[in-house]
């Protein structure tokens, strides 16, 4: 029997929020309340109670990995969330362009920004031109919002254990990548020779002489901090000897997804922002059905809308999201053939416009849930279910319904 999980992202909410309710609460979601008339609810602490996660920590935590210890700091998540192709052991660090000059061959940081240049993308054909052949090492640079960007390196002689080469200041010279072991010299080497290049690369470059004539900084450097290894996490398709698909507009969620041991479906329109196509997203999940035990579903809206402390578009997105994804996926599928959870990955209340650390409603349906007297899907009546509250671990509890969990123990 297979399972679906749909997260809504940034779901949780606080009276605060709009009137003295949350957005959930105040949202008509008919189709989610007859599901929460049929199943059971309980509350999640994402990670753990009063740990405020990000949305990269939540999503390890709900697949059932314990991000306490696989976390290894945010650049190797942010290269997964630009879309990059990161995989178990690559090293990855955040990358800012930036202004320099040379002084007696040392370059001096005169914008850490680059004068907050639009986009990097440009840049990104001759940085991906640099090789680093001679260190044993593959690389790629991908740019992503304004001076922002991430570098991957991959190969035998990765490591993670390397200073910044960001002097986080300006006037300073662009330091010199140092090991902080002695596995990590060659690396800290290639780093160094990587920033010589990039520089070389950029100085010339068409789009700087352009940036330079019309009274601008040139994006001229690529200052590079942050270090961190990619884990390699044991697929859980792997662990329950299942298939797994994943439908998601947002590149982070298909990369964790995809690291889990998740087959990431491509749906067009799924474009992970508000304006995202529910209805072909709904389509996706109910094919994904056909051939996969698990199948993930993410909602990024109801994050973005309460970042952005729009409290009524994060309402009405819940609205079209039980309309317009609940209500086919509910008709279409039989509750004895079929086991669903619907949860967050951490409340966002739109009051905060942040991630905070209080708890999420969850939603469980299906032939082996214990039906409790809960009849609406919102904050407060999941904390009346029978499920009580909980850490994370979705995954591994809509298996367990399933019955595709292995045994722990004789
Ligand atoms: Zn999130
Ligand atoms: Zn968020």
């Amino acid at each position: 029997m297979p399972g679906i999980l749909v997260i809504l992202d940034g779901l949780g909410g606080r009276p605060t929020d709009l009137e003295g309710a949350t957005c959930l609460e105040r949202a008509s979601t008919p189709v989610l309340d007859a599901l929460a008339a049929r199943g059971a609810l309980g509350l999640m602490d994402p990670v753990a109670p009063g740990v405020r996660p990000g949305s990269d920590t939540a999503h390890l935590s709900i697949f059932g990995y314990d991000p306490f210890q696989v976390y290894t700091g945010r650049g190797a998540f942010e290269a997964l969330g630009i879309g990059m192709d990161v995989r178990g052991g690559d090293v990855c660090l955040r990358a800012n362009f930036a202004t320099v000059e040379e002084r007696d061959g040392d370059l001096i940081v005169l914008d850490r920004r680059a004068g907050r240049l639009p986009d990097g993308k440009p840049f990104e054909e001759v940085l991906n031109g640099i090789s680093l052949e001679e260190f044993g090492l593959e690389l790629a640079f991908r740019a992503s919002t304004e001076h922002r960007g991430a570098l991957l390196l991959r190969g035998e002689g990765a490591s993670a254990a390397v200073t910044d080469t960001d002097p986080h200041e300006v006037g300073a010279r662009v330091a010199e990548a140092q090991a902080k072991d002695g596995r990590a010299l060659r690396m800290a080497e290639a780093i160094n020779a990587f920033t010589r290049r990039a520089h070389e690369a950029l100085r010339d470059h068409p789009l700087n002489r352009d940036r330079e004539r019309r009274g601008e900084p040139p994006a001229n450097a690529v200052l590079l901090r942050g270090a961190a290894v990619m884990p390699h996490l044991e697929p859980i398709t792997a662990e329950y000897g299942i298939r797994g698909a994943c439908i998601a507009g947002g590149a982070l969620y298909k990369g964790v997804a995809r690291l889990a041991g998740l087959a990431v479906r491509d749906v067009p329109g799924a474009s992970g922002d508000l304006q995202t196509d529910l209805g072909a997203k709904a389509r996706a999940a109910l094919s994904a059905l056909e051939g996969a035990e698990l199948v993930f579903v993410h909602i990024k809206g109801t994050d973005n809308a309460a970042h952005d402390r729009n409290a009524q578009a994060k309402r009405a997105f819940i609205e079209r999201v039980d309309r317009e994804f609940f209500a086919p996926i509910a008709s279409a599928l039989s509750w004895d053939r079929v086991h669903l959870c619907v949860s967050g990955d951490h409340t966002t209340p739109p009051a905060v416009g942040e991630h905070t650390a209080d708890p999420v409603p969850v939603l469980f349906v299906g032939s082996a849930v214990r039906p409790d007297r809960v009849r609406a899907f919102g904050e407060r009546s999941a904390g009346e279910g029978g499920l009580g509250r909980f850490s994370g671990r979705l995954v591994p509890q809509l298996l367990g319904y399933c019955d595709l969990g292995p045994k722990f123990g004789a």
